[in-house]
């Protein structure tokens, strides 16, 4: 007979099952590496992350050489990616922000990472998670969703809230795991378009529906309030 409760322990199980190697899968070789890589990954898939960077750290290894790269060069070297100007222009930023401050080095506390230019929550989280080990729960776009349709968080509820009922209902002992297996389910299985439910363990707690019929309805909204504005406007 099909569960149809579980406990947010007994999903991750069951997900850690599916995916027992979920991890960090942007590639970097240390703390700064990693920074500059969640940093770029805004709006764009680490795969794309992963072609860019390794002509960005060849040429720039750390914040001391990155603080003081042409823009236009680095600019050129992240022009697959989205957004590569403003990137290129953040990670320089970034890295002189280091080098003032912190000594080229990638300080571990969530106050001074987010002190950073262009470092905010999520990317503040995943650096204490990988490259520090401290427990933290980023939450992206994947554990947004994944974390709502599995009824772990609700539809209306804010990235804050979905981090802060992650963090309440789950050990912190495996926060960190959780993070990567969340990404991993959202990113090859729950995936946003055509998720594979046929091969989900847990079609009976799934709210999917819920959820997008609250997204739908959310957009309706919106785009009746923008309707009444523009009347407004040409009247
Ligand atoms: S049943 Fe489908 S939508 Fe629901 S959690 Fe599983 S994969 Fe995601």
């Amino acid at each position: 007979m099909e569960q149809t409760r579980m406990t947010p322990g007994e999903i991750l199980d069951k997900i850690e099952e599916i995916f027992p190697d979920a991890q960090c899968e942007l590639h970097h070789d240390n703390a700064f590496q990693l920074l500059v890589a969640v940093v770029l990954s805004a709006q764009t898939t680490d795969a794309s992350v992963n072609r860019v960077t390794p002509a960005l750290f060849a040429r720039w290894p750390d914040a001391k050489s990155l603080a003081q790269a042409p823009l236009e060069e680095v600019e050129e070297t992240l022009k697959r990616l989205g957004l590569y100007r403003t990137k290129a222009k953040n990670i320089i930023a970034l890295s002189a922000a280091l080098e003032e401050q912190f000594d080229g080095q990638v300080p571990s506390t969530f106050k001074e990472l987010q002190s950073l230019p262009g470092v905010g929550r999520k990317t503040a989280n995943v650096v204490r998670s990988v490259a520090f080990d401290i427990p933290s729960l980023a939450v992206d776009t994947h554990v947004d969703r994944v974390s709502k349709r599995l009824g772990l968080a609700k539809p209306s509820d804010s990235v804050e809230k979905v981090e802060e009922k992650l963090r309440r209902k789950l050990d912190r002992d495996r926060w960190n795991r959780a993070h990567h297996e969340l990404i991993f389910f959202g990113r090859y299985l729950c995936t946003a378009r055509n998720p594979k439910c046929e091969e989900c363990p847990f079609p009976a707690i799934c709210k999917r529906k819920k959820l997008d019929e609250y997204n739908r309805a959310q957009k309706e909204k919106g785009a009746a309030a923008a309707g009444r504005k523009a009347a407004e406007q040409a009247s």
